[in-house]
């Protein structure tokens, strides 16, 4: 993957494969140090190591010997991907997740390998930084090369245009998880009445890697199936759980699983939150040519893999209580989540139009911030800017200065009671920008992109179609946090209320829940964007640490965190001292 961003992309975003990069040899220095988390076999030839769809395979040293990598074809047959020899090592990016294996594996002839399990894979990960990152470089190009195997991978099958089918596909997208589309024409459907029903009720289908078919899955049973979710473990009590995986999410469980707190991700639907629906951020520091919301999730997501994190992948957070000190939190499905602080990075979603068609055009020609950047697709042509309040206001006169016009359109009678009068008065007086009161979009049409809008006017019935390809819609956004309703204090709009001056504990990310912080765009007054997100998670952080430190004695004794750890260190230096 290069760090410029954006190069040669796919259908999934992703570079082309390397193969120089994928399959890197172990030194005989590393493969010494590695000796202590594995213990050495020796197979006979043909012995399958793992096997398609196996979760939490272990990664195999080649010592001696030969390891060939199979994957499926379309067709039922297998295709040999890899071939490891001495000090080559087996595995992808199922490695660091849960998720089945989407190879299997087998000895080609006798080999003397070096078996590393699990568990002791993730201590490696910690303790062996310049091993733990060339197997994690060599894991995501290994899973790129997968990715641009057409042929690998489930199979979905459903209607073009169904929207069932599209959340289904853009689930798999969204995690990275290789499959094949089979586009079953709805006509094909349209059987004889008697089994009409049956096969519309059967499409979407998925065909999973071990042959079975899942009819019209909902997306928690498909990361069930895949092993995207990782459930959370009923007997622990984690340091740290965040709530939600959007930037400002990652970036608190990177640096919480780097600094030896036990965490987990709770993520309703898929890593990369709004950002993740971003096809370039162009502002965020240090990708001087954009890079695309996904990607920058993938890696970040990757980073905390690395170093330990859990992710339950689409389970919604319900709701959250404390009891003697302990956070509970209820998972969608009644599935609990014991933790000693909570990290709320839930964020939030824009308002949206009640238009027809309106989420085939979000970032086509539906925007919700208008900058530089949106500023090249509106030059010299007619753009729509919707909303009454002062983002609304700024934008229309940021846009009137390169777009042909702007036609602003309101609900209201006037902007007086919405918006500042100095921007209604450049409103008025600017020749480029025409007020539409009383007015809604009520239509989108276009193919690949946005092409034409109506709107209408609610009080005279009148009725506009112009052919306009840019639509910002400025209408507020509103914060996830409905599932912290009567728990945690939140602001008049729901946002939720952090900060000292409250009263709450001296540090700007403190709710009024003591152990449960909150960052991003969820946070009462935070700067919406993906840098300050990634800020605040980060920096939270050193607050949960003190929390956790303040706290210590308050905590039953609990063997399963590096809260015991850091109690055990201080108790051992205490007796050294
Ligand atoms: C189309 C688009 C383009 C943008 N472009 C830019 C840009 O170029 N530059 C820029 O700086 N900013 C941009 N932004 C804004 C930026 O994306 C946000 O400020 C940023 O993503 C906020 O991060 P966050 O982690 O606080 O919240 P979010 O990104 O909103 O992530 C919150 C996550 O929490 C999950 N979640 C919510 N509720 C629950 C629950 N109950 N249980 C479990 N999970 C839950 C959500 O599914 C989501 O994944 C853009 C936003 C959009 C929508």
């Amino acid at each position: 993957m290069t760090d410029s961003g954006e190069s040669k992309t796919n259908a999934w975003n992703t570079p082309d494969p390397r193969p120089d990069l994928a399959f890197p040899k172990l030194t005989e220095e590393m493969v010494e140090r590695l000796r202590s988390y594995g213990r050495e076999e020796t197979l006979p030839a043909n012995v399958p190591l793992f096997t398609r769809g196996e979760r939490q395979v272990d990664m195999f040293i080649v010592l001696d010997g030969e390891i060939d990598v199979f994957l499926s074809t379309a067709h039922g047959e297998s295709k040999i991907i890899a071939h490891h020899q001495r000090f080559d090592f087996s595995g992808e990016l199922n490695l660091l997740t849960s998720q089945g294996s989407l190879v299997e594996a087998r000895t080609v002839k006798e080999s003397r390998l070096l078996r590393i399990p699990r568990n002791e894979l993730q201590k490696l990960m910690r303790a062996e930084g310049d091993i733990a990152n060339l197997i994690t470089s060599a894991t995501i190009w290994r899973r790129i090369g997968i990715l641009s195997e057409e042929t690998g991978g489930i199979v979905l099958m459903g209607h073009a245009n169904d929207a069932e089918t599209t959340e289904l596909q853009r689930f798999l997208i969204r995690n990275n998880y290789p499959h094949r589309i089979v586009d079953v024409p709805a006509e094909q459907v349209s059987l004889p009445d008697d089994d009409m029903f049956d096969h519309e009720s059967t499409l979407p289908a998925v065909t999973l890697s071990d042959g079975r078919t899942l009819h019209r899955p909902t997306i928690t049973q498909l990361a069930d199936e895949l092993g995207i979710t990782e459930l959370p473990d009923p007997e622990m009590i984690y340091d740290v759980t965040v709530v939600g995986a959007g930037p400002s999410g990652l970036a608190a469980a990177v640096y919480a699983a780097s600094e030896g707190l036990c965490t987990i991700v709770i993520e309703s639907t898929a890593p990369g939150g709004q950002a993740g629906t971003s096809s370039k951020i162009e502002n965020y520091l240090g990708f001087p040519t954009g890079i695309s919301g996904q990607r920058l999730a993938s890696r970040a997501q990757l980073q905390a893999l690395k170093f330990g994190v859990r992710f339950a992948i689409s389970r919604e957070t319900i709701t959250a209580e404390q009891v003697d000190g302990i956070h509970k939190l209820t998972l969608a499905g009644g599935i609990p989540v014991r933790s000693r602080s909570v990290v709320v990075a839930s964020g939030a979603q824009y308002r949206k139009l009640s238009v027809e068609n309106y989420g085939q055009f979000e970032n086509r020609g539906i925007y919700y911030a208008a900058t530089a950047m949106e500023l090249a697709f509106c030059r010299e042509k007619d753009v729509i800017v919707v909303g009454g309040g002062n983002s609304a206001g700024q934008a229309a006169i940021f846009l009137s200065g390169v777009a042909k016009h702007v036609h602003h359109i309101v609900r209201g009678k006037s902007l007086a009671s919405t918006m500042s009068q100095y921007l209604i008065s450049r409103i008025e007086s600017s020749s480029h920008i025409t007020l539409y009161t009383h007015s809604e979009i009520v239509n989108l049409e276009g193919g690949s992109s946005l092409e034409s809008v109506t709107w209408i006017n609610r009080k005279t019935g009148e009725s506009i179609v112009k052919p306009i390809g840019s639509v910002f819609v400025m209408i507020g956004a509103e914060p996830n946090s409905g599932w912290l309703f009567g728990t945690v204090r939140l602001d008049k709009k729901g946002f939720i209320v952090t900060g000292g001056t409250d009263g709450f504990e001296s540090t700007p990310y403190a709710t009024s829940v003591p152990g449960m912080f909150a960052v991003g765009d969820v946070r009462s007054k935070s700067v919406k964007r993906v840098a300050s997100a990634v800020g605040e998670g980060s920096v939270v952080i050193s607050d949960v640490h003190r929390y956790l430190a303040d706290h210590r004695n308050n905590f039953a004794a609990e063997p399963n965190s590096a809260l015991a750890a850091l109690r055990s260190a201080s108790a051992e230096a205490t007796t050294q001292s």
